[in-house]
């Protein structure tokens, strides 16, 4: 059985390291950090095998692109994912659920406990595995950040055992989610463990999941994510919602019409109450004392059994079935004639006709966040004596398990570190070292489709079209680095690691063959552009010369206002656009972005620059600036992006100066919170410089109906003003006349934004939304309107079926509005490269229409050159996607 490793991604300014273990019958993930799926989708492997998300922690880092992840695996038809990680990540899937939800797949989380393991000395026991299934033996061994003692000196061990006994209220054993197979069956027994005053309590008219704590709250999140992924696909809702008058205190019922029943070995009553009340907030959490764990993972491939030797078998005599039950590891007896016509017993024992087995072959995914962190590692790899002889030189342990490559997410100073680097020597010395380090390692381009289109248009326009930030030197190599073990290489996306049979780590040719990023960049020609596309440049450059030329010079309010699309795809990412975020700068006041896909973080890295030695330049400074995000609606790729940005700007030292401001609907200021309770995100910090939310229903153009009120007691943020206060003083740091939400029509709440300056421009965002008149009468006399155009004009019955816009409409909303400028944006994933645009140029004097691309730079008065460069861009387009090879790609099929 042979299998593999994949690097999809490593530590970049864009990406963080995702691994896959390849088996013929199974893909096994080792974290999804932002943009997982994207980098997925540009390796042209496909994940219709994924079995399992298995991470090292829980927060932004190592999870942010799980949500995009699971939803691409249900549209990829697969029916069950195990997600595993530290205590928390329940919690942190469970504050999904406004946005991430599949009935057709189930999702089975799986908490490894904090505590690490106790270690009997000369126990040689295995520990029991994480998760086993055919193909692999999962070991997950726990880290924690142990602060260096003031007695130096104190050893490894002492530190371990101390952190063994650390009380740990929330981490013990967290009970498997009930259907998993790996799991002990859960017994009727298990079934009534809810003690009946809980019962009780969730009937109550008041009850709240924030009453919840310890095993029942650890509970409640488990029916909440199954909830958000039930095992099949029911014809209608699990539970129809019944309203409840105040005193009815029987609980939420299963419909009458319920299909089947929906993970049927959970308690009935808490998974429909958890249904009830999705819409309230999540049990608390917190870290244990001992704080958040990190996991590292022990991959333990199959023990191939010995070649049956056929010939032997035949002159022992041994036929049918016995070959069977010998390759089975069983001895057999037979009768058979002695040579002089007595028939006599034989025996024959398995090692007489099978060869010897293969040992397992192992590999290993290490997560050392912090030199904190290594102190428990290495205590695990010593104390332990079956972990020891996963690190060891000794040849009996090597015959019984081949470890062929390692690989170290190495946080800052953690590789450079005397033990780190002596805990590395210990292993064999002819294992593969892989390493991942934004210290160490490059700042390749993962999205290399996108950087090479970029990289030619840059040729139509530098200062439009500036190339992405890159660098393909390593920061530091590691040949500079005293001390390491003799196989050592940096991790780099699209390595491909054969485990069985071993081999040296490959570049992925498949990967290879469609790279024209990075020999154009490392090449001494650069980028040619074939002659028929430099000569459509050079047209359109000359019809913007001659424009230029005609145009009235004199500068108009709003003119330099800077609008820079970050990502211009609907629904799913591409790898020629990114899901939806719009940045708008206004020079000498701040920034604003409208809506945060997932990536919109290393979509702004990648525009800035993300310096790691400085926190003032490129994409830092710009986050100083930044004072606003406003998140439009729900749907997953319009916010997906919004914690990681808060979370890059918390690790900014010194912090900046000023608030920013986070204009969105209840349910993100929800999980905003659920989700800081995890990892810090600077939510409500008391400083003055951290994140201020403001609830987008109370900033409406015409008064809407009270929302969320029977929340005010537990939620202060939902307050009416409070949030009009907030509102305030954010227009007051932008210089804004006003800030005003448009309710628009998507079929949920949804709400488009009218930003009025007090310079006397004014942008109008439309967000996702088939024509709307509230937004034509809200934003009259726009400057400009940044509008979706999800669907070619022939496909108005689609766009009206999915409550979104065709380019014709959205260009008639401008017109209706007397928008001086519209921008055209979030295009559906069917037209990964360009929208067809067949309506004619918008009427009305000095009207100007542009089509938006990610990561151009463009002048709010220079969107007329945008517009003429279009049979520039288009014919680039058609250009790079001969080369690409693409057809209409995968994604195109899938919807959310
Ligand atoms: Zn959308
Ligand atoms: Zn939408």
């Amino acid at each position: 059985m042979n299998w593999s490793v994949s690097v999809l991604s490593t530590a970049t300014s864009d990406t963080e390291p995702t691994i896959v273990v390849n088996f013929e019958s199974g893909k096994y993930v080792f974290n999804t950090g932002e943009g997982t799926g994207r980098s997925w989708l540009q390796s042209r492997r496909h994940w219709r095998k994924a079995r399992g998300v298995f991470l090292t922690s829980v927060g932004t880092q190592r999870c942010s692109g799980l949500a995009g992840v699971l939803m691409f695996c249900a549209d990829a038809s697969i029916q069950a994912v195990k997600v595993m990680g530290p205590p928390g990540i329940t919690h942190y899937l469970a504050s999904m659920r406004s946005y991430c939800k599949r009935l057709t797949m189930s999702v089975k989380v799986m908490e490894v406990p904090s505590a690490p393991p106790v270690y009997a000395a000369g126990n040689l026991d295995e520990p029991q595995p994480a998760y086993t299934d055919e193909n692999i033996r999962l070991y997950a061994i726990p880290l924690h950040a142990v602060p260096a003692s003031p007695a130096e000196g104190e050893n490894t061990a002492a530190v371990h055992g101390k952190r063994k006994r650390s009380p740990s209220p929330d981490s013990s054993f967290k009970r498997p989610a009930p259907s998993d197979p790996a799991a002990p069956t859960t017994s009727d027994e298990d079934l009534e463990h809810v003690p009946r005053p809980l019962l009780e309590r969730i009937a109550e008219s008041g009850f709240s999941p924030l009453e919840l704590s310890g095993e029942d709250a650890e509970e409640w999140r488990r029916m909440v994510v199954a909830n958000m992924f039930p095992c099949s696909p029911p014809a209608e809702e699990p539970i129809k919602k019944r309203k409840q008058k105040q005193k009815d205190v029987t609980p939420p019922v299963v419909a009458e019409a319920e299909p089947q029943p929906v993970q049927p070995q959970v308690d009935p009553i808490m998974y429909n109450a958890a249904y009830a009340h999705r819409s309230r907030r999540l049990p608390p959490f917190a870290h244990p004392d001992s704080g958040p764990a990190t996991l590292c993972y022990i991959v333990v491939g199959p023990r191939v059994r010995g070649k049956f030797d056929a010939a032997r078998a035949n002159a022992l005599g041994v036929q049918g079935k016995l070959r069977a039950l010998l390759t089975q590891g069983q001895s057999v007896s037979f009768m058979v004639d002695d040579g002089t016509g007595n028939m006599v017993e034989r025996t024959v024992m398995p090692e007489e006709v099978v060869g010897p087995s293969e040992q397992p072959h192992v590999t290993m995914i290490l997560d050392v966040p912090t030199p904190e962190h290594i102190p428990e590692l290495v205590a695990s790899f010593t104390e332990n004596p079956f972990y020891a002889r996963f690190r060891s030189k000794a040849e009996e342990d090597a015959k019984e398990y081949h470890v062929h490559a390692v690989f170290h997410l190495c946080g800052p100073g953690v590789l450079e570190d005397e033990r780190y680097k002596a805990f590395m020597r210990g292993f064999a010395d002819g294992v593969h070292h892989l390493i991942s380090s934004r210290e160490h390692g490059a700042d390749n381009a993962t999205f290399t489709t996108a950087a090479y289109s970029q990289l030619r248009l840059n040729q139509l326009d530098p200062d439009m079209f500036p190339p992405h930030h890159y660098s393909v030197l390593p920061r530091r190599d590691l040949s500079l680095v005293p001390g390491l073990p003799p196989l050592v290489e940096l991790l780099q996306h699209n390595r491909l690691v054969d485990v069985r049979p071993p081999r040296k780590p490959c570049l992925d040719v498949l990967a290879q063959q469609y790279d024209h990023f990075h020999p154009a960049i490392t090449g001494s020609q650069g980028v040619l552009l074939p002659p028929a596309v430099a000569d459509v440049f050079r047209k359109s450059r000359a019809k913007v010369k001659q424009l230029a030329a005609a145009r009235d010079t004199s500068k108009k309010p709003g003119d330099d206002v800077e609008i820079i699309p970050l990502g211009t795809s609907s629904t799913v990412p591409s790898k020629y656009r990114n899901v939806s975020s719009t940045l708008v700068r206004i020079p000498g006041w701040g920034s604003l972005l409208l809506d945060v896909g997932e990536g919109s973080w290393g979509q702004l890295a990648r525009m800035y620059g993300d310096d790691i030695d400085s926190w003032t330049s490129g994409v830092w400074e710009l986050l100083r600036d930044l004072k606003c995000i406003f998140i439009s609606h729900m749907h997953a790729d319009h916010h997906i992006g919004l914690a990681k940005i808060l979370a890059m700007r918390k690790l900014m030292n010194p912090p900046p100066s000023q608030p920013l401001y986070v204009v969105g609907p209840r349910h993100t200021l929800v999980y905003l919170r659920e989700q800081s309770e995890v990892e810090d995100l600077g939510v409500d910090q008391a400083d003055g410089n951290g994140i201020i939310t403001i609830l987008s229903d109370m900033l409406n153009w015409k008064p809407v109906r009270p929302f969320w009120k029977m929340h005010k007691n537990s939620e202060p943020y939902v307050d009416e003003e409070r949030s009009q206060q907030a509102a305030k003083n954010m227009c007051r740091a932008l210089g804004l006349e006003s800030f005003t939400t448009v309710d628009v029509s998507h079929g949920t709440r949804c709400y488009g934004v009218v930003v009025k300056h007090s310079d006397g421009w004014s942008i109008v965002f439309s967000a996702d939304t088939s024509p709307s008149d509230n937004l034509v009468i809200a934003g009259e006399g726009a400057t400009l309107l940044i509008h979706e155009a999800s669907f070619a004009d022939d496909q108005e019955e689609m766009a009206e079926q999915k409550a979104h816009s065709t380019c014709g409409q959205a260009i008639d909303i401008g017109q209706r509005m007397d928008a001086q400028n519209i921008l055209l944006t979030h295009f559906s994933a069917r037209f990964p490269k360009m929208l067809p645009v067949k309506t004619g140029p918008p009427s009305g004097r000095g009207r100007t229409l542009a089509l938006a691309l990610d990561h151009t730079r463009v002048k709010i008065g220079d969107l007329w050159k945008l517009d003429a460069y279009l049979p520039a861009i288009e014919c680039n387009f058609a250009d790079t996607v001969a080369e690409e090879g693409d057809g209409e790609q995968e994604a195109a099929t899938v919807s959310w």
